[in-house]
């Protein structure tokens, strides 16, 4: 027997995001989450101008934005021949021209307290999800289990929302391709000081062998150190002293702070990956977000592709969840609506990973593209960059869901 609604298993921005939406259409939604709370450490902080339009069309930007954030402007790249910016979201002709740094977790927290609270929805805490409940090749619901039981839930259709190792990805038998990452990344945090550069907001610092990349927050800096794929026995073998000294050449005014990292342990290590499944879905079941593609921290845009796919889904799903049923083809019209978006994303990324790579093999700093660095001092250009950043490649509109 099918059940009734849907079940969201993941609660990430992708899988937070469309219980929202769907809840708010009228949709009974189940949201599961492994884990008893939404608390999560370098996890991508940046809720971008597309984000926050979307917040101010479901009434909830004014709350959100109450809580600390950092504003930031530019985004820019710094090589040993030189900066430039590449985005400038203060041109950006709209009420957000900017993007909200701001720590995941109480993103998360206030958006599923207003999920929580609409009529028909219930979020489970600590309710990870082991398996699918399959009638015929169709997928009916979920097994999932919390401190004091296994359970069963059935759905009209199961979203798997559930990151990068999604066990609803392998449960399906939806094997993501890897589409070459070359790095691996070690994030710390450093506190922030009154005279750090004013315009510091994400910026990325080009060595020879490595990068660092800055992102503001109301938490101080978070610093990411980049790694060749794999480097993380032979850095932790090092110690943190190479990393100091890099952070020390290449961002000298971090200078006055790089001792306050004396530990490994102070470090979290991020195995970057950009990967694709080719089929986000089996008959009841979608995946979005991370679990049907792993965008690499680079750009800075995970959370933005996962609110997108989020967005599409709902679109897609509600009135199928409201009406006749959630067919084959209503799953597949999420997926062509989002895998061109998502395509072109990873393309720009394998493309960063791979000149990070032939620069760490010819021994050769990174240096910016000749043909950006005269993009970027056309007029009007940075604003254009920036609009493209702040809503990526074919941004889906909210149906009104009502
Ligand atoms: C270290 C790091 C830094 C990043 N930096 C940035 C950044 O600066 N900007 C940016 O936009 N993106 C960044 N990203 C990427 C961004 O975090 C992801 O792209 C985004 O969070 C994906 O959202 P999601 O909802 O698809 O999945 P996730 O955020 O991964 O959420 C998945 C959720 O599913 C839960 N879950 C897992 N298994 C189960 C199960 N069996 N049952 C129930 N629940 C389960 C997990 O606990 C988790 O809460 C970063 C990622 C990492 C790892």
């Amino acid at each position: 027997m099918t059940g009734r609604g849907c079940v969201v298993a993941g609660g990430g921005p992708g899988g937070v995001m469309l219980a929202y939406l769907l809840g708010r259409a009228g949709v009974p939604v189940t949201l599961l989450e492994a884990r008893r709370d939404f608390d999560r450490d370098f996890r991508g902080d940046s809720l971008h101008p597309y984000t926050l339009e979307l917040l101010d069309q479901l009434g909830l930007a004014v709350g959100l934005l109450a809580l600390p954030h950092h504003k930031a402007r530019y985004f820019r790249f710094h090589t040993p021949a030189g900066s430039l910016t590449t985005a400038d979201y203060g041109r950006l002709r709209n009420a957000f021209n900017y993007v909200a740094l701001m720590p995941q977790a109480r993103f998360l927290d206030f958006l599923a307290a207003r999920f929580a609270a609409l009529p028909g929805c219930r979020l489970l805490l600590g309710a990870k999800v082991s398996d699918l409940v399959r009638e015929g090749d169709r997928v009916v619901g979920v097994r999932y289990r919390d401190e004091h039981d296994t359970h069963e839930l059935r759905a009209a259709v199961v979203v798997g929302s559930d990151g990068r190792f999604s066990k609803l990805r392998r449960l399906a038998d939806l094997p993501a391709r890897s589409l070459g990452a070359t790095s691996d990344l070690l994030w710390f945090r450093l506190p922030q000081h009154e005279t750090d550069p004013p315009d510091a907001d994400v910026d990325l610092f080009f060595g020879r062998d490595h990068y660092v990349g800055l992102l503001a927050g109301p938490q101080g800096w978070q610093v990411g150190y980049s790694l060749p794929k794999g480097g993380y026995p032979a850095a932790r073998a090092a110690g943190v002293a190479p990393i100091r000294e890099f952070v020390d050449r290449h961002v000298p005014w971090l200078a006055d702070r790089t001792h306050l990292l004396t530990d490994f342990a102070q470090t979290t290590l991020l195995s970057v990956d950009i990967s694709r499944v080719d089929t986000w879905w089996r008959p009841g079941l979608l995946l979005i977000g991370d679990a049907a593609h792993v965008i690499s921290p680079v750009g800075g845009n995970g959370i933005l592709m996962a609110v997108q796919d989020a967005v599409a889904a709902a679109n897609h799903l509600a009135p199928a969840l409201l009406g006749s049923g959630v067919s084959d083809a209503v799953l597949q019209a999420v997926q062509d609506e989002r895998e061109p978006a998502i395509r072109s994303v990873q393309a720009q990324q394998v493309q960063i990973e791979q000149r990070a790579a032939h620069a760490r093999h010819t021994g050769r700093p990174v240096a910016p593209p000749a043909l950006l660095k005269v993009i970027t001092a056309i007029p009007g250009m940075r604003a254009r960059a920036a609009k493209a950043n702040a809503y990526g490649p074919f941004p889906p509109r909210l149906n009104s869901l009502r």
